[in-house]
């Protein structure tokens, strides 16, 4: 199978503005065009939740027209670290995964919240055995990111192994991985056969930089590695930022580094 390469959906006009209804259709749909036009083959959705339901369609509709696989989306509402949350969180995560499903995605990113290991525990399980059954019946899988320490990635894995559902893997985002003390490649091995999408992302060690992909301290090589060993078959998806450190964002540049450095780092000629 041919390798597919996408990158999230960065605000074309530079740094977000604050309140994030300006990132609105017309914004989304000049970032999937600079998308498309840097070469990538899909795209992840990085902030869609504010746009009306027949606008996330029209998204979906506007993919097809630029052939542009819409591959993610990222929810920003974290599965909940306590049982007292559950009930508040659930119909939010619904939402996410109906807006989802309007784009056309095949994965949902989640974050997944903190707390006492066993109210933890009980609350991934409430809200897993509720939402994967939608998302399994919507044709998505749920991607839980590593956004902490190894021992957390570990307890996560444990869990989602034990409450054995359908359509619940996980995310390696490679700047998160090496924040928290462990390298992309070992995240990568730990995730294994469960790993459903990714956020490749770069930085110096110290920071959450969202940089492309080769232009921080990250051994791409060793993670490329990783990624081939584990036989992963999603898209190679890329998630930088609309707020570059030190400097004012370059929507088109840092897209077309990104995407030229992962072509090179696969092997595979423009
Ligand atoms: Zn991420």
């Amino acid at each position: 199978m041919a390798l597919r390469f996408g990158c999230n959906t960065l605000y074309p006009h530079g740094r977000l503005p604050r309140e994030e209804t300006a990132f609105d259709l017309a914004a989304h749909r000049e970032s999937l065009a600079l998308i498309r036009s840097c070469g990538f083959d899909g795209c992840e959705f990085s902030h869609y939740q504010h746009l009306k339901p027949e606008e996330q369609t029209a998204l979906r509709a506007t993919c097809a027209e630029l052939g542009l696989m819409p591959s993610s989306a990222h929810s920003w509402v974290p599965l909940p670290g306590a049982v007292a949350n559950v009930a508040v969180a659930l119909p939010r995560l619904h939402a996410s995964l109906e807006g989802a499903a309007r784009l056309g995605v095949s994965v949902m990113v989640l974050h997944s919240a903190g707390g006492e290991a066993e109210d933890r525990r009980n609350a991934l399980g409430q809200t897993l055995r509720d939402l994967a059954p939608a998302a399994a019946k919507a044709g998505i899988t749920l991607a839980i990111e590593n956004c902490s320490s190894r021992a957390d990635l570990e307890f996560l894995i444990a869990t989602v192994d034990a409450l054995a559902l359908p359509a619940v893997g996980f995310n390696i985002d490679t700047g998160h991985a090496v924040l928290h003390g462990m390298t992309p490649a070992e995240a990568i091995r730990l995730m294994g056969h469960r790993l459903a999408t990714t956020h490749l992302q770069d930085n110096f060690g110290k920071r959450d930089d969202h940089l492309p992909p080769g232009k921080g301290t990250i051994d791409w090589v060793a993670t490329r590695d990783a990624l081939l060993e584990v036989r992963y078959q999603g898209m190679f998806m890329v998630e930088i930022s609309d707020c570059p450190p030190e400097r004012e964002p370059l929507p088109r540049e840092d897209t077309q580094a990104a995407h030229d450095f992962l072509h090179k780092l696969f092997g595979i000629r423009a």
